[in-house]
């Protein structure tokens, strides 16, 4: 497919579904802790990220997470995020349908203008009560003041000791954990139909920044390509044309975005 063909799809598309991935949060310089490299002081990621970490010991899950949200202070959404706001506000204006769905948790998608949005994987700035499950955006850096200038990445960083006391309360005393899907959690029930829906209904299907032979974009485009959606990818490493994507347009989504939906 050259990009005018795509362009043309573009044009009678009906009804569009975008599902971004830690590539396009890559692109405004966020860590994502995943895949090779993923570490924090000398936990992968996937081994932190987790509720059996949680159960173990909140405070370091609070100090890697207070660290997270203190490195994303100066993040800025990147020309990919502000092309697919932009797209959806044409579609919009068109009275045509758009919805993004999202493995990020930095709401960077947000900040550009997003409207439609479904965080499979939450988000980052959003905390849920262990007790009552009520959740609250949440901006504090840091978390609580004790946690202030805690949350080194270097392996040789001396490990604080945090006390129930130090972490982050509801209102009705309930400890606050990161409303964020972990590694081992199922997603919310609303998000996956929401997700399902929107890649069961959609003529063309976008997938942006991740790959779509992993999970979980190779479920959703599997779904979009078998109800009769062409799925295009654009991501950094070349994905193989097959039975999930129709095709794809390798590189940074930054720089393709912007040219590809025409709306630079
Ligand atoms: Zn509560």
């Amino acid at each position: 497919m050259s990009k005018s063909a795509f362009q043309e799809l573009l044009a009678n598309t009906r009804r569009l579904t975008v599902l971004t991935g830690a590539g396009v949060s890559a692109e405004s310089g966020i860590p994502t802790f995943r895949g090779a490299g993923g570490l924090w002081r000398t936990y992968q990621a996937t081994e932190l990220s987790s509720p059996q970490t949680w159960n173990r010991d909140p405070g370091l899950l609070w100090e890697f997470y207070n660290y997270w949200r203190g490195s994303m202070r100066d993040k800025k959404p990147n020309p990919a995020h502000y092309a697919l706001a932009e797209i959806e506000k044409r579609f919009r204006k068109d009275n045509r349908l758009f919805h993004l769905i999202t493995q990020n948790i930095d709401d960077l998608h947000l900040e550009a203008g997003s409207q439609s949005v479904t965080r499979m994987h939450g988000s980052l700035w959003l905390l849920r009560c262990c007790q009552c499950s009520l959740v609250t955006k949440n901006q504090d850096i840091p978390i609580t003041p004790a946690f202030e200038g805690s949350g080194s990445p270097d392996p040789k960083a001396k490990q604080s000791k945090f006390s129930k006391e130090d972490l982050p309360k509801c209102y009705c005393g309930g400890i606050l954990r990161p409303h964020v899907v972990w590694f081992g959690e199922s997603l919310a029930l609303e998000d996956m139909e929401k997700s399902h829906e929107a890649s069961r209904e959609c003529d063309l299907f976008l997938v942006v920044g991740t790959s779509a032979l992993v999970y979980p974009a190779a479920g959703l485009s599997t779904i979009a390509k078998r109800s009769g959606a062409k799925v295009v990818v654009v991501n950094l490493e070349p994905t193989a044309t097959d039975e999930v994507s129709d095709f794809n347009f390798p590189g940074k989504a930054g720089e393709i975005l912007p040219d590809l939906l025409m709306v630079n």
